[in-house]
């Protein structure tokens, strides 16, 4: 996996984000401040420009483009939250021209230790890392089992959707839906929502 790789994973983010802002705004409007939609798709915008303007030479470069963008362009938490998580992929990736599945498994849990640092949320809090968290797991252990790369994200992906609906029936105990208490309950967390559409990008 190298830097055109990467580069037609987020291509392909920015296009589902923007189909989906609408649907990411309405779950945010249920449990938040209706604003996650737009926010990402802004971030994601701004991504767009960034690229074009100084195209990355390798798949860290990217990343770390993106994570940067994010957490300069993107209002609320979930800013920076997303700008970490992509800021970590990239500096684990280094500045290798060629990604393996087991760098990327690596990269991904390290970037997920991040997102959980600066936002202390585990799982079970209804937040994006009840998505992030078994498509963490899930890359790991098809890179251990040495699946091949498309049969692997794909694994991922659907581990991330499963993760996202399964937040439903939760009761939000981090970031703004946790102000309704059990209110918060029946409804599917928008940044668990996004991250399965961020996961689903990255099947090939
Ligand atoms: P805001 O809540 O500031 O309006 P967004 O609407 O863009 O920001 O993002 C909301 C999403 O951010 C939530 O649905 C949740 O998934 C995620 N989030 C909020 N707080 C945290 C946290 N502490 N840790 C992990 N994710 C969080
Ligand atoms: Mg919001």
């Amino acid at each position: 996996m190298d830097v055109t790789f990467f580069t037609a994973w987020i291509q392909e983010i920015i296009r589902v984000l923007s189909i989906n802002r609408d649907l990411l705004t309405r779950l945010d409007a249920a449990i938040g401040d209706a604003d996650h939609g737009t926010n990402l798709d802004r971030g994601f915008t701004s991504v767009r420009q960034a690229l074009s303007d100084t195209p990355p030479d390798t798949p860290g470069q990217l990343l770390t483009l993106v994570g940067n963008t994010l957490i300069r362009r993107v209002g609320g938490a979930s800013g920076p939250l997303y700008g970490s998580l992509f800021r970590q992929l990239g500096k684990s990736l280094g500045d290798a021209p060629e990604v393996s599945l087991d760098d990327l498994a690596a990269a991904f849990a390290t970037a997920l230790e991040s997102v959980t640092r600066l936002g202390k949320a585990a799982e079970g809090d209804k937040t994006m890392v009840d998505a992030l968290a078994p498509a963490a797991r899930s890359l790991s252990s098809a890179a251990r089992e040495g699946l091949k790369p498309g049969e692997a994200l794909g694994r991922a992906a659907a581990a991330a959707a499963e993760g996202a609906k399964a937040t439903i029936p939760l009761q939000a105990r981090k970031g703004r839906a946790s102000y309704l208490g059990p209110r918060s309950v029946g409804h599917e967390d928008p940044g668990a929502a996004s991250a399965a559409l961020i996961l689903s990008a990255l099947h090939p």
